[in-house]
Parts: C-alpha cells; sequence; structure tokens
C-alpha cells in the first residue's frame, strides 16, 4: 500500500534571518516523494519575511495541502509569565539551536491567545495556506527543571489556587506519586497533582479549541504538534480533548533528538529535575517507563502508544513524527533509524517527516524512499 507523508520546511523564527530557501533543491527532493508516496501537505515556517511564493506555487500545481507552521506559546515577545508556587515570575528559558525559543506564555490567559491571532493578522493573512499546523501548543516541560512543571497561579489560573499547597515533590524515585499509566494518562495517587494536571489537560484543550474554530472559522484545515503520549500528560497536551480540534495530529515519535520533545531527551529532563545522585536519577527514570509499562522507549512501545492514540482520536489522522533531518549535536539520524522507523511503526496515516527538509542529507531522504 501506497504510505503518506507530511514534510516540515522550516524558514526560521518569528525574528530572525528568514533561511535562505534553495528551492530548486527543496522541489528535487520533493520530487522524490511524489514519484513514491503521497504527499498530503507541507508544513512551512515561522518566519513571516521567507520568500515561499515559487514554493507554494510548485506545492498547488502538485495537489499538495500548504500548511503555516506556527508555535502558539512560546516564540513571540509578549507573553505574560507563568507564575510559580512562590507566586513570583517562573524562569524557564532554554537555549536550543537557531534561536528557537521555548519560553512559554500561560495558553490560560486569553491575552495570550489574542495575541497570537493578531500576529497572524498582521504577518500571514495572505492566500497562501490551506491549514495551520499549531505547534507548542502545551505548558512547559521538564526541561528548566521541575518549576515549570508545577505552574500555573497566574491570575487566569484561579482554579489552582484554590488547591491546598501543592506539596514539593521529594527527592524519591517516584516524585509525581504516578500509580499506572492506562488510555494514554497517568494515574497519579497525590490529589492535589492530579489535579494540577487534569486542569493543565482542559486548559490547553479550551485554549486551542478556541484557537482552532478561529482558524477554522477563516477556512483553514488544522494540524496539532504533540508530544507522545507518555510525555504529553505532563504538558497538558489530552490526545482526547484535543484530536476533536483536528483534521491531523503529528505525535512526535523523536527517538534520536537530544533536545525539546525528544523521548530520551525529555524523560532523562523529567528524571533530573527532581534532584538526587546519579543512581537516584537513573531510578526515577527506570521506574516511569515501569510505571509505562515498557522497559526502554523502543519500536513496540511506539507502536503501543499509537494503539492507544487510535482509540481516542476518532477519524482524526494520525501522521507518525519521526526525524529525517541531521544535526551532528541533537539530531544525530541514520539511515538505519530512519528504516526502522517506516518499516517497523504501524497503524499510524503515514508519516510526518520532520524536523525540516532543507536539513536533510540526500542519504536520509533515500533511506525513507526505500522503506516507504
Ligand atoms: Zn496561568
Amino acid at each position: 500500500m501506497r504510505n503518506t507523508v507530511t514534510i516540515q520546511i522550516h524558514t526560521g523564527g518569528f525574528d530572525s534571518t528568514p533561511a535562505s530557501l534553495d528551492i530548486p533543491a527543496i522541489k528535487k527532493k520533493l520530487s522524490g516523494f511524489y514519484n513514491k508516496t503521497h504527499v498530503e501537505c507541507v508544513m512551512i515556517g515561522w518566519n513571516p519575511k521567507a520568500e515561499i511564493g515559487e514554493l507554494v506555487d510548485y506545492l498547488r500545481q502538485q495537489g499538495t495541502g500548504v500548511y503555516l507552521w506556527l508555535p502558539v506559546f512560546s516564540g513571540l515577545d509578549g507573553f505574560s509569565p507563568l507564575i510559580g508556587t512562590n507566586r513570583t515570575p517562573v524562569v524557564h528559558s532554554y537555549k536550543a539551536e537557531k534561536g528557537e525559543r521555548f519560553d512559554f506564555g500561560c495558553p490560560a490567559d486569553h491575552n495570550n491567545i489574542r495575541h497570537i491571532k493578531q500576529y497572524f493578522e498582521a504577518n500571514f493573512s495572505d492566500d497562501y495556506y490551506d491549514g495551520i499546523f499549531l505547534d507548542k501548543i502545551r505548558f512547559p516541560s521538564f526541561i528548566s527543571g521541575k518549576d515549570p512543571v508545577l505552574t500555573c497561579f497566574c491570575p487566569f489560573c484561579q482554579p489552582l489556587h484554590n488547591l491546598s499547597e501543592i506539596r514539593e515533590p521529594l527527592n524519591t524515585e517516584n516524585p509525581l506519586d504516578l500509580v499506572a499509566y492506562t488510555g494514554l494518562r497517568y494515574e497519579i495517587s497525590n490529589e492535589n497533582l492530579a489535579e494540577l494536571f487534569a486542569y493543565k489537560a482542559r486548559t490547553v484543550t479550551d485554549s486551542v479549541t478556541a484557537l482552532a474554530t478561529y482558524f477554522r472559522g477563516k477556512g483553514y484545515k488544522i494540524g496539532l504538534d504533540l508530544f507522545a503520549p507518555y510525555l504529553s500528560f505532563f504538558v497538558g497536551q489530552d490526545y482526547n480533548g484535543l484530536a476533536k480540534c483536528a483534521d491531523f495530529i503529528k505525535p512526535m515519535f523523536y527517538r534520536e533528538t537530544y533536545a525539546p520533545a525528544g523521548l530520551p531527551f525529555e524523560l532523562n529532563m523529567y528524571a533530573a529535575a527532581f534532584g538526587g545522585d546519579p543512581h537516584m536519577i537513573e531510578s526515577r527514570k527506570q521506574h516511569l517507563l515501569r510505571v509505562a509499562n515498557t522497559s526502554e522507549v523502543n519500536v513496540d512501545f511506539i507502536n503501543r502508544e499509537i494503539i492507544g492514540i487510535r482509540e481516542v482520536i476518532g477519524d482524526t489522522k494520525l501522521y507518525a513524527g519521526i526525524e529525517i533531518n541531521y544535526n551532528e549535536r541533537i539530531a544525530p539520524i541514520t539511515t538505519p533509524y530512519i528504516r526502522e522507523n517506516i518499516s517497523q511503526l504501524k497503524n499510524a496515516d503515514g508519516f510526518a517527516l520532520s524536523w525540516d527538509l532543507c536539513s536533510t542529507p540526500d542519504d536520509n531522504i533515500s533511506a525513507a524512499l526505500e522503506a516507504l
């Protein structure tokens, strides 16, 4: 059976110099996929000044959907900060490649949602796009420690103000009192922590639903970039709620990415966020994997995650997000890894080939084409 793929092209951050796109080279790479598979859409973003007209014309000629790749709660100035348990702003900077930002505004704050709509209208309301691919639709993860996760107590997060003190998680192998992982959610024995994460899920779902409704009202389709389920719980991404407002979702199954959303990376950040010696940190990591019913993050585990996702997303399409790009330090993607993912991941509607076609070596494209 012919596979379906979606493809991402990064054009630079909101306020960085736009990437100078080599359009003939991009067309050559894309033509390989057109010869072999169905390209459902290409997600292009998010620099507003990038010259993409010729690329969009080409994609239109091929009948490929064109999506704007749009980060939502991180990447712009002007967001009000998250507020921590001590009622002061939470610092959660993280230095990423190419100036990509991971300083999140609170998803509950209606001003933040208005802010991204205004930015869109000022910079992207042209007729290039068929859909909007919403990225960074979440609360922060553990990449800057535990404090950004144990939020938020801003004026928009009133329901959390009623919780009795969220106790400082202990320096144990199970600091969040995780009991079980079923239906893509963790059962947590500590009532305050359970309510914190339930609140985050409701908040992100409500905000993304409002934003998706706004874009759908303008005639756009919606795609969502999501953490893998066993990590998404901690950032407020609930597949059940979010899938309802999307035409497709892209769970990021990045097993070889050592940067935010990467599966080994985020797991290590969780384990390290609560302190302790290397032995404790390793025990904490192994404990979470045991709760998630696996011994390691491998293809079998991802396939179980995909089956779990299918049970809650109805007719929404699922494109498994896998890396094909190459970055020596944070994404050393090899051809065997690409072949393993494409040949062994099952039950998705296709693959989201990430993160950026322009930084994908020819060998990696050849490996993907062979396996598709
Ligand atoms: Zn808040």
